[in-house]
């Protein structure tokens, strides 16, 4: 349920509905927009009168909410979230943001020359991965705590916020302290204690959907963030399991370009696409950023290396540093050509003054 106030509802009227909703059982969460406040239920909706609390004082409306992923449909939140991150703006109408780097910080050195380059190239915010989920024990783990002092010296040096994975919520504060934005991987989308210990740390996160998850089981992990206060969501497609049979796929994962505009669609989030960990292949990396651009992304991760062979995990998928110039003044041009167009993403419920 969302519950709309009138705009001239007073404190108390507002406070009268805030204990009955508690009084049922439940937990409000109460947004106070530009115009109006409407208030959101966390809880068995069954519980509360649904007629009564229309009736009640200062109240415009009440809406049932028919998606189960109540809190982040745009029923409840209406404006598209922008997140700020140093002076960058994402989401909304804001062009599009580029986080590129490599998948793993190997050094300061690699990261810092690597970095340099994405800047150079027009990137705004720079990735790299401290703590690695990877399959094989025998894999390269990630430089941890070290790996953050790199990032951290990193984006200081080039003047770039910064990206990277929590993987344990043991460490969800000390990435806190050093990254601008925190990535929750794939692996972990249904790790409800991460994602509520992540969102407690106020830093705007990314949330990468996994490859087995459904858009609705997804947008309900991403729900509890918005109860735990954090409304500085990312979503991040980054492809899906790809079909099996007797060959072997020709992708890694099948990034699931359908995925964005239903998700601008559904959720007033800004949403990445990921065409690195979407293809595994680094000669799909531009046809489906300029493809994930053309479908609505608000941004992209890319993973960058100017040493592939070199690089100490996904090497295959690497983007040459050298393309990326040209690769995001296209992408540039087409989210430039398709904002002339009608976007048909938000859908406003009331007018401003929420009184028609
Ligand atoms: C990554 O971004 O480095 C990563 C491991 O991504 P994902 O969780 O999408 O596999
Ligand atoms: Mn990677």
């Amino acid at each position: 349920m969302s519950i709309v106030m009138k705009l001239n509802a007073t404190k108390e009227q507002l406070a009268a509905v805030i204990r009955k909703i508690e009084s049922s059982g439940l937990r409000p969460d109460v947004s106070t927009g530009e115009f109006q406040t409407v208030i959101g239920v966390v809880g068995d909706e069954k519980k509360l009168d649904f007629d009564q609390i229309k009736m009640m004082p200062g109240v415009y409306d009440a809406i049932r909410i028919q998606v189960p992923y109540r809190l982040v449909s745009r029923s409840y939140i209406r404006k598209d979230v922008v997140v700020k991150v140093g002076g960058l703006s994402i989401g909304g109408d804001n062009p599009p943001v580029y986080m590129c780097g490599p998948c793993s910080i190997e050094s300061y050195e690699q990261l810092h020359r690597i970095g340099r380059q994405v800047k150079e190239a027009g990137a705004h915010i720079l990735r790299g991965g401290a703590y690695k989920p990877r399959t094989s024990v025998h894999s390269f783990q990630g430089l941890g705590v070290k790996g953050l002092e790199h990032l951290k010296a990193a984006g200081k040096d080039l003047d770039l916020p910064t990206v990277t994975e929590v993987r344990s919520e043991a460490d969800v504060e000390t990435v806190a302290k050093y990254a601008d934005i925190i990535q929750i991987g794939a692996r972990n989308m249904f790790n409800q204690d991460l994602i509520e210990a992540t969102a407690a740390a106020g830093k705007p996160i990314l949330f990468k959907r996994s490859f087995a998850a459904q858009i609705d089981e997804y947008l309900s992990f991403a729900e509890r963030m918005v109860v735990s206060h954090n409304r500085n969501i990312l979503l991040c497609e980054r492809g899906i399991t790809p079909l099996g049979g007797s060959f072997k796929p020709a992708t890694r994962f099948t990034l699931d370009l359908s995925a964005v505009p239903v998700l601008r669609r559904e959720t007033p989030f800004p949403v990445i696409a990921d065409p690195s960990h979407g293809t595994g292949r680094r000669d799909l990396v531009a046809p489906m950023s300029r493809a994930s651009i053309a479908a609505g992304a608000h941004g992209l991760m890319i993973e960058v290396h100017d040493r592939p062979q070199e690089a100490l995990s996904d090497g295959a998928q690497a983007y040459d540093p050298r393309k990326l110039p040209s690769l995001i003044r296209t992408c540039n041009l087409l989210h430039k050509a398709i904002s002339e167009g009608e976007l048909p993403f938000s859908s406003d419920l009331y007018d401003a003054n929420g009184q028609s």
